[in-house]
């Protein structure tokens, strides 16, 4: 295979542990393997949970693994402006509404009205009047897609959307899997406090830096659904999707960021080195100290 490009795109929210070691050397791997290149890119859209510290940890953490990327680091939040160009041409479409719900308003609607698909939201869009009550008093909101919106736009295309998913560990092994993003329901595209969302500004960083594989870790799996649909609104290419299951510890939970023993700077500290990174990593997979995604997804 040649021309792959994929990417590495952690959040700045903390130190890296083992468990993005291994994601990361799924990404890097991948693109070593075909000759591609693996794109480093900082998605740091949440303002309130992200700091330069931690960006700068990451790159350092990457770089004891011997990790190389394209010199240009994409930076999110940098980019807010183009995620709101993306952002407004669905608005001119008719295709997303705002929502002035807080969370706990949304986890109650779903609470109270069980959905078979799983916890999603579809509340579609206020009365006109009701909508500019809210505004007038000055209720922040955010922008939610509508499935329903993009339904009728798509016509007949909506239900032959599609995607391509190659098993991490054979990629030859690949299936097509068919669009659906009802299992998400009407997602925020843009937050009340970031104008866009990770769904968002995801799909517009892949089409517009060249990705053609997204590698990541089968928690995000279902994501693939709601970013095939954007796709096909925005005009922007689809990828191939991998999905790595993810490192957890002897108690069969993934790794986060309470387990501070297991950051790559403890390691570090610790007196481990890179190669003993890899030897851990290799422990955990002989181990099965890891999810799968018949793990998360049933
Ligand atoms: N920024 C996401 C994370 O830290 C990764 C998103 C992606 O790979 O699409 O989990």
């Amino acid at each position: 295979m040649t021309g792959l490009v994929t990417r590495f795109a952690p959040s700045p929210t903390g130190l890296l542990h083992l468990g993005h070691a291994y994601a990361a050397g799924c990404a890097f791997g991948a693109a070593k393997e075909a000759g591609g290149i693996c794109i480093l890119r900082i998605e740091d859209i949440d303002a309130t949970r992200c700091g330069p510290e931690f960006e700068t940890a990451i790159m350092e953490d990457l770089r004891w693994l011997s990790l190389d990327w394209p010199e240009l680091v994409r930076r999110q939040s940098d980019h807010l402006a183009e995620y709101k160009s993306a952002l407004d041409r669905l608005i001119e479409g008719g295709l997303a509404y705002r929502c002035f719900k807080t969370r706990k308003e949304v986890a109650e609607a779903i609470a109270s009205a069980p959905h078979e698909a799983g916890e999603v939201f579809v509340s579609g869009p206020l009365p006109p009047a009701g909508e500019r009550a809210l505004l007038d008093a000055g209720q922040p909101y955010a922008w939610r897609l509508s499935l329903e919106a993009a339904r009728a736009h798509l016509g007949t295309k909506y239900d032959a959307l599609a995607f391509t998913v190659e098993a991490s560990e054979s990629p030859h092994d690949a299936q097509t899997v068919n669009a659906r993003p009802e299992l998400l329901g009407d997602v925020v595209i843009a937050r009340k406090d970031a104008g866009t969302s990770y769904h968002l500004a995801s799909v517009h960083d892949d089409a517009l830096q060249g990705v053609t594989h997204v590698i990541r870790g089968v928690d995000l799996a279902g994501s693939a659904h709601i970013h095939r649909l954007l796709q096909a609104l925005l005009d922007y290419p689809p990828v191939i999707y991998r999905h790595h299951p993810l490192l957890t510890g002897p108690d069969g939970r993934r790794y986060a960021k309470r387990d501070r023993a297991v950051t790559l700077r403890a390691l570090r500290e610790a007196g481990h080195t890179p190669e003993d990174i890899g030897t851990l990593i290799s422990q955990h997979i002989a181990q099965g100290h890891m999810l799968r995604h018949e793990d998360m997804h049933g």
